[in-house]
């Protein structure tokens, strides 16, 4: 018979510098689903939930939907995101006991009010509700921020293995094979957990390049070991002011020999620690240098203002940029969702003349003046179709787009994270067609735009997700920290 297993979640990566609040509002505009939905709308998808339900009947395990949940990176997770989240938890573990086992979709680097490892907040309630026995294993990000206290409930905890992240599907179907085994042997694998005194960033943390790239590599061999369950090594999100930043590495197995692939795997990251550091082109150069180039698109790439890691997604000094350099065929989105209204107002044909974007953080720029012509005005809804969470739905709202000089701008009533190309497209904008495109994230532009782009420029520009980690104002490290504290050892 079919074991009964639990399934449930919420993804969240919290920018604890954006004061852009995660309430529960801008968890129900983003994703939302209880009950059945939780399976309906995950079925088919490349989502963690929607891979632990392909795995389902080969795995045996009958999946009981629960509620999961998400919202665009931003700033601190309201406290009723929390409580209703357990809360609902709570009534469907009870409501559908015996269970076998409880599978959670989480992110790991999720701060809420007044708790700094909200996910951990979340698996030691799970934790509290099921007993000490029953099986718990959980998925996170390769971006989460792991601590002892995260590790302590989950019996295992299953990291993504890609930057961009395109994996999260296959690691739904490890959860629902790890749970099944734990269920039918009745064994709980020895955990290792270490730390790394390092901070990275997400310009520097693709797995298809160095370092990652050799590392990934090791982490691949450590998992052909027959007495190892599953390793992750975690990236870690540098945007969180909170005491447990820094790399991990997670091994799952037979004690021995997953302590030994853990220090394995510590010693290939530690050992790689200085080729983490990131290159980047002051904005007026990097347009200089795009329009120099010989064939397009060119992808100006603007870490700082990384939508999926919380940043607002309405800096201007590269729209700056691109205006004074009298940027053609040029392609950048700002979130202004009045200034999206405004030129929607005026419609198509019309003239557009407003300020916009900075509207956030003085950070992140002072409003640009644009005045050009509104080439599109309408709702923007779609499926998303690139290798990030395809088939998820995504909403724009009200979205404009304005072409001033030769800079489309392209206005957005919600946050649009860089993550498809149909974001471009409907709007108007061919980003192969295009000599330059903005692109407001750290590494997944080369997920979706790779094979299109003719080049790419890792753009400074100050901001809440900057790739300079030493500009940025933490106060609440515990430890030191590589590289803000080049002399820091290890272990
Ligand atoms: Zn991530």
């Amino acid at each position: 018979m079919a074991k009964r297993v639990l399934v449930g979640g919420i993804w969240h990566e919290t920018n604890s510098f954006s004061p852009v609040k995660s309430d529960l509002d801008a968890f129900r505009r983003y994703l939302f689903l209880e009950g059945e939905a939780v399976i309906t709308g995950s079925r088919g998808t490349n989502t963690e939930i929607g891979g632990m339900i392909a795995a389902a009947p080969a795995a045996g395990l009958e999946l009981i939907p629960s509620i999961y949940i998400g919202a665009a990176p931003s700033g601190m997770v309201s406290r009723e995101v929390i409580d209703l989240l357990i809360g609902r938890l709570k009534a469907d573990i009870e409501a559908n006991g015996p269970l076998d086992g409880v599978l959670l979709a989480l992110h790991g680097a999720m701060v809420a009010e007044g708790i700094d490892q909200a996910d951990a907040f979340v698996v030691q309630a799970v934790r509290d509700i099921i007993g000490p026995d029953l099986p718990l294993v959980c998925t996170i990000d390769f971006h989460a921020n792991v601590e002892q206290a995260l590790v302590d409930p989950a019996d295992v905890l299953i990291g993504y293995k890609t930057l961009p992240h395109v994996d999260m599907g296959a690691r739904g179907e490890d959860a629902a094979r790890i749970i099944s085994g734990l269920i039918a042997s009745g064994r709980k694998p020895h955990k290792v957990f270490r730390k790394l005194p390092i901070i990275t960033v997400p310009q520097r943390q693709p797995t298809h390049e160095s370092p990652m790239r050799e590392i990934m590599a090791e982490l691949a061999t450590v998992e052909q070991g027959p007495a190892i369950v599953t390793a992750s090594v975690l990236g870690a999100f540098a945007y969180c002011d909170v005491p447990q930043l820094g790399m991990a590495v997670l091994v799952y197995g037979e004690a021995s020999a997953a302590e030994a692939a853990a220090d394995r795997l510590a010693d290939a990251v530690w050992s790689r620690r200085a080729e983490f550091k990131p290159d980047l082109v002051e904005p007026a150069e990097a347009v200089r240098r795009a329009i120099a180039a010989n064939a397009g698109p060119i992808f100006l790439v603007e870490p700082a203002d990384n939508i999926g890691g919380g940043a607002p997604g309405d800096g201007t000094y590269l729209l700056r940029a691109l205006l004074d350099g009298r940027a053609r065929e040029a392609a950048v989105v700002i979130w202004d969702p009045g200034a999206a209204a405004a030129a929607a107002k005026v419609g198509v044909g019309g003239r557009f003349r407003g300020e916009v974007g900075g509207k956030t953080l003085a950070l992140h720029g002072a409003p640009v003046a644009i005045d050009g012509t509104v080439t599109f005005a309408a709702p923007v809804r779609y499926r998303r179709d690139s290798t990030w969470m395809t088939g998820q739905p995504a909403d724009l709202g009200l979205v404009a787009t304005v072409e001033a000089g030769g800079v489309r701008v392209i206005l957005t009533t919600e946050r649009a994270i860089p993550f498809d190309t149909l974001h471009l497209r409907i709007p108007g904008v061919e980003p192969e067609k295009a000599k330059m495109v903005s692109a407001k994230c750290a590494s997944a532009w080369s997920g979706i735009f790779g094979e299109m782009a003719e080049g790419h420029i890792y753009v400074d520009t100050p901001g809440v997700c900057s790739s300079n980690v030493e500009r940025m104002p933490y106060t609440r490290l515990e430890r030191a920290f590589y590289p803000l504290d080049p002399d820091v050892r290890y272990p």
